[in-house]
């Protein structure tokens, strides 16, 4: 019986019901748009994400 703990693969907390398996928003959007960076590198400014997205790209 392994059973896991259900934490945000993001930062490890407690996963939240309503962004399950994240433990939030910010979490659940950050992931989202790291696939979306990863995958096909959108230029355009997402309305309300960088809210939480660093940006350091200096290129
Ligand atoms: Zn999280």
């Amino acid at each position: 019986m392994s059973r896991r703990a259900n934490q945000c693969p993001l930062c490890k907390k407690a996963q939240s019901a309503d962004f399950k398996p994240f433990c939030s928003q910010g979490c659940k959007d950050r992931d989202l748009l790291k696939w979306l960076d990863e995958g096909y590198r959108l230029a355009g400014p997402a309305a309300d994400y960088q809210d939480s997205i660093d940006r350091d790209e200096r290129d």
